[in-house]
């Protein structure tokens, strides 16, 4: 929906947002205190139409998603974050670490028509340089055509110290194992009061950041996050987003901002309540509308809920994320979504608040837009997804590994 100019501006005034609409029309920058602003207004309607307004100006009226699997690799770590209910130590009940061949074998049965793997898992400094190589190498042995999208930079971080070598030469080792590009989690948020508070022995902003930058300049692509609804501030989540934006300012490595919603059931912050659907948009719109550089806003239905991420494809957002299948680390801290979707549901999300699904891939070429109905093959895509995962018996586990815990 268009308002006429003065009638946008007139409604931004009785919000607190004085000139906003006129200033984003003009293609201006907004400042971090724009940002602030935005978090404290209440009026979440002008909120939504403002970043809509930047969304169809880059994106039209498609919505992407793309056709992917998620295998959380290990639940073994060592940095006991008081937010994470994933975290395992090796002999805690439900504790697994799969090996090469596990992951092989899990993508010879995975969907056919998944063009990415999206591996993430905890960390856990035993497990072997080699280890990450090799489960990179069984990604792209079991399916040579998918992308292998692995490791957050809290994975990076313990890679590189566990292969002693310089972070370039840990880059061109993964690329030549079959990395293609990383998924860039675990920022948390930039915040070194909430950090020292909740997940002191996890990476700070300037690692964060040091590692983001050297990731970039080796030419992978990756994304960037910020997590939440935990203890931090409005002004702490600005700093965050004006740090990711300077970042990608210098060097254009983040292909998308995704915002992601704290589940608090089953972590040590069980008292916190889950982010209201209110402040789940409003976080998608204020990403859209402060960071002016990062060409993709995703709605990542796993955290946001069904119905929040497909009011957030009218409010910022341009992206559903994937099908997903087997998510375990926002499931285990209690997201009641589904473990995956097909595409032809994805179909419909997208559909039924008046979007045209785009299929894409993890780089964002569009590799098929689904304007009128779907056709015979994409129902059959439809198809039930393959059994959960098998984990890892002590016995299976990666050569080093099996001294730790
Ligand atoms: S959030 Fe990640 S790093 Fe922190 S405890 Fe959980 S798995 Fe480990």
């Amino acid at each position: 929906m268009e308002l006429p100019p003065e009638v946008l501006e007139r409604r931004a005034q009785r919000a607190g947002l004085d000139g906003m609409p006129s200033r984003l029309a003009r293609g201006e920058r907004l400042t971090p205190a724009d940002a602030l602003a935005l978090y404290r207004s209440d009026d979440l309607a002008l909120l939504g139409l403002l970043a809509n307004g930047v969304r169809e100006r880059l994106h039209g009226n498609l919505a992407y998603y793309n056709v992917n699997i998620h295998i959380n690799y290990t639940n073994w770590c060592n940095k006991f974050c008081d937010f994470c209910a994933f975290q395992r130590r090796p002999k805690d009940a439900g504790a697994y670490c799969m090996t090469p061949e596990q992951i092989h074998d899990e993508l010879k049965q995975a969907n056919p028509q998944a063009t990415e793997v999206h591996m993430v898992a905890g960390v856990w400094p035993a497990l072997p340089y080699q280890y990450y190589l090799d489960i990179c190498r069984a990604a792209k042995a079991a399916r040579p055509d998918i992308h292998v999208k692995a490791f957050t930079m809290v994975e990076v971080d313990q890679i590189v110290k566990s292969a002693g070598k310089p972070v370039a030469d840990v880059l061109d080792d993964l690329r030549a194992a079959g990395l293609d590009s990383m998924p860039g989690g675990g920022a948390e948020v930039f915040s070194e009061r909430v950090r020292q508070d909740l997940y002191p022995l996890k990476m700070g902003a300037a690692r964060w950041m040091e590692l983001a930058r050297a990731i970039h300049r080796h030419g992978f692509r990756t994304n960037c996050t910020m997590l939440y609804g935990m203890t931090e501030t409005l002004e702490e989540r600005v700093e965050h987003l004006r740090l990711l934006r300077e970042l990608q300012d210098e060097t254009g490595g983040f292909q998308t901002y995704i915002p992601l919603a704290f589940h608090p059931a089953n972590t040590g912050l069980d008292h916190l309540p889950y982010p209201s659907a209110p402040e789940r948009l409003r976080s998608i719109a204020v990403g859209r509308l402060f960071l002016d550089n990062v060409p993709h806003v995703k709605a990542y239905w796993i955290m946001l809920g069904i119905p929040v991420a497909q009011l957030a494809l009218g409010m910022g957002a341009d992206d559903l994320d994937g099908t997903v299948s087997q998510e375990r680390i926002y499931h285990d801290a209690g997201a009641d979504t589904p473990q995956s979707m097909t595409r032809a549901q994805l179909h419909q999300l997208i559909r039924e608040v008046g979007r045209v699904p785009a299929e894409r891939d993890t780089l964002y070429r569009v590799l098929r837009r689904f304007e009128g109905g779907d056709p015979l093959e994409d129902l059959q895509a439809a198809a039930p997804l393959p059994p959960p995962l098998r984990v890892a018996a002590p016995a299976d586990l990666p050569a080093g590994a099996r001294s730790v815990g």
